[in-house]
């Protein structure tokens, strides 16, 4: 490869090097022309990134840019091919870009070590490229680019992974379905009640044995615990109920003081007692408690059933047979709650598999996990004091810990236990990323790109990569947008102005709602995001400059009739030079008028709520569902219904608020990601 490197470096543009010869005669002279002269942006250089990249330079494509804000990890080397054990901590655009150079030292590469979202990533940015392709990991960075291609009307492909399954969107903004069309199922916080009182799946108890418990014995005071409680009785939950869990947060206190000085001390009798203690608390006081509250067990079927230590340690539970499950078992159905005389002696799981984190732990085995992990944590914990430990899915102690203390409460509330390695990915929010389909995906990314780049829409396909069907690879003609998008339905126009500190918001509606768009009769409200800056009952920001009102190059106004009535009108700010001295110019060639909004007919109304749309997201056999991670985050629905157009789902913070330690990078990274940094839905 280096030898055709060098020749056709030293040939200059003479010939049209030998390297590109295949790709010639494959595509024609003409189609490899306009590859090779495209301007293609790739967002992303992770997992489908670097596959792409690689594509797209050995295609023959000639000027790509690819901007990424993260730094490489060791976990990417096993998929993530252009970076190696040397390049970890360096920025992976710069490094992408480096290697990929290499395989074809003609293309152009320009990396951006940065964040999509930076102003400096406007809709003039976004408008020199021919093509947009994403390739990112996260939710709300995909919703940006989506929102800026329809804004720039720049043909975008969108691409996801996890783990066999797979995807490619091609996006003609106005023509075909854009990225926010169709519903996409955001993580959820779970409600405080149903994490620390009333858990019905794994994922709550692992929710509760990671975020809750670990951090009350081991992790940094935390100091959010009371607002958490405010907040939910704020929200509306059970105050009562929230007033307990005040009591038990206290009495926590107490013992992690008692367990910290006993393990001090060095003296095992004592942590032992402690550690036995913390499980009568948890998994026998705390449920006879909750049991106590009857309106809490009125509408649900199965009432919790507290353990006793020295019962558990002898295997032996009054919740019924604890007989390790087969894989995917439902939870045992107590119908009429459990009673007395079912308490069973444990037997040795019939599980047959014999690798340890394979294997579902019996009760007994469970208990022994508790005391082993708790004591070794105990001991870590009190050794230094200043440094509070925090859950680390590769921290074989704090992965056991969580693994028992998730078990045990499943065992309680009648719920499937997990394996060490499943709750290993369930507490890690794992799926995985596997490599081969991310090149199946970058492939596919390409083939879409050349029809794009030929203007052959009709030949474009939305892939899906789905497994247990008869067909691994699908393909179907991209879908008509979708009425009701509150994106790409919306009015986009880009304006250039004179200066931000002496251009006002007046000046915005006046010029381009009132004058071009003729909103003139029109009650306007004007919106940055999801801040309203000005309505008819509030006009005090008028006569401010677009720089008081924290608006910059990039920046998108919406407007709105106050009825809702008209489409939205999105403008689209940057600053320029304009020679006829207007103080706003407006930079598109037609101006499209805000339209009446698609208004639902009777029919629709009637399947239009929420619960028939999850139902036919669910029907759909479309990767992007992730309904593999539906176990692991709850759903809502957020895309079509217009709400403010930057309203996004909320971070998991009962999983979030256990990572005491983020990085600047892990930081700046959270907050691009928004939705789903660190949650269940993870596509690569
Ligand atoms: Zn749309």
């Amino acid at each position: 490869m280096a030898s055709i490197a060098s020749s056709s470096t030293q040939n200059g543009t003479a010939a049209q090097p030998a390297r590109y010869a295949l790709a010639e005669a494959i595509l024609g002279k003409e189609a490899f022309l306009q590859t090779n002269t495209a301007k293609i942006l790739v967002v992303g250089a992770g997992g489908i990134g670097c596959e792409l990249l690689k594509n797209l330079v050995l295609t023959g494509f000639g000027n790509i840019e690819i901007i990424d804000l993260d730094t490489i990890d060791l976990s990417n080397l096993n998929r993530q091919f252009l970076f190696q054990k040397q390049h970890i901590k360096k920025p992976k655009s710069i490094v992408a870009k480096q290697t990929a150079s290499s395989f074809n030292p003609l293309v152009n590469i320009v990396a951006h070590h940065a964040n999509i979202k930076e102003p400096r990533f406007g809709v003039s940015y976004f408008q020199g490229f021919d093509l947009v392709l994403n390739a990112l990991d996260n939710l709300d960075a995909r919703r940006w680019v989506n929102k800026m291609c329809v804004a720039s009307g720049v043909p975008l492909l969108e691409s996801g992974t996890t783990g066999f399954r797979g995807q490619v969107q091609p996006i003609r903004p106005g023509l075909t379905e854009c990225y926010d069309c169709q519903p996409k199922e955001t993580p959820k916080t779970f409600p405080v009640c149903t994490i620390r009182s009333t858990p019905s799946t794994p994922i709550h108890c692992i929710v509760w044995a990671k975020s809750w418990l670990f951090t009350q014995l081991f992790g940094a005071d935390d100091e959010t615990e009371e607002d958490e409680l405010d907040k939910a009785v704020a929200d509306g939950e059970d105050a009562q109920e929230i007033d307990s869990l005040r009591k038990e947060a206290r009495e926590m206190r107490d013992i992690r003081a008692a367990l910290v000085e006993a393990a001090k001390q060095g003296d095992q009798q004592r942590v032992r007692s402690v550690v036995e203690r913390i499980f009568n608390k948890v998994y026998k006081n705390d449920i006879e408690r909750l049991l106590g509250m009857e309106e809490m067990w009125t509408h649900r079927p199965v009432k919790p059933v507290p353990l006793v230590f020295q019962d558990a340690v002898n295997g032996v539970s009054a919740a019924g047979s604890e007989n390790a499950q087969p894989e995917g078992a439902p939870a045992i159905q107590a119908d009429a709650g459990p009673s007395a005389d079912a308490a069973t002696k444990s037997q040795p799981p019939q599980n047959a598999s014999t690798l340890k984190d394979q294997r579902t732990l019996s009760l007994q085995d469970n208990v022994e996990l508790f005391l082993s992990s708790t004591s070794a944590l105990a001991v870590r914990a009190a050794a230094d004091l200043s440094n509070p430990l925090s859950f680390d899915k590769d921290d074989d102690d704090a992965l056991d810990f969580v693994t028992c203390t998730s078990n045990l409460r499943s065992i309680v509330y009648h719920i499937d236990r997990k394996t060490r390695f499943q709750v290993k990915q369930m507490a890690g929010n794992i799926i995985p990323a596997i490599a081969s389909t991310n090149a199946i995906i970058a492939g596919m990314l390409v083939l879409q790109a050349l029809h794009i780049l030929s203007g052959k829409w009709d030949k474009t396909r939305f892939i899906t990569l789905t497994r247990g069907s008869d067909r691994y690879i699908s393909g179907f003609p991209p879908a008509q947008p979708n009425p009701k998008c509150g994106v790409c339905q919306d009015v986009y126009i880009p304006i250039e102005v004179s200066s931000l500190t002496e251009v006002t918001l007046a000046d915005v509606v006046d010029r381009v709602a009132k004058e071009a768009l003729g909103m003139d009769e029109e009650d306007l409200v004007v919106y940055d995001g999801a801040r309203i800056l000005a309505d008819p009952d509030f006009e005090d920001n008028l006569e401010k400059s677009l720089t008081e009102m924290g608006l910059q190059q990039g920046s998108i106004l919406t407007i709105t009739d106050e009825d809702q009535r008209l489409q939205a009108v999105n403008v689209v700010i940057s600053v320029g030079g304009t020679e006829s001295g207007e103080k706003i110019k407006i930079a598109a060639k037609d101006v499209k008028k805000p339209q009446p909004r698609y208004v639902e007919s009777k029919a629709d109304e009637d399947d239009s709520d929420d619960d028939d749309i999850v139902a036919e997201v669910a029907e759909a056999d479309v990767p992007a569902k992730a309904t593999a991670a539906a176990s692991v985050a709850s759903k809502t629905v957020a895309g079509t219904k217009r709400s403010r157009p930057d309203e996004e789902g909320s971070p998991d913070q009962t999983t979030l608020q256990s990572s005491s330690a983020v990085t600047p990078d892990k930081k700046q990274k959270l907050q691009q990601d928004g939705a789903n940094a660190d949650s269940a839905i993870v596509f690569d």
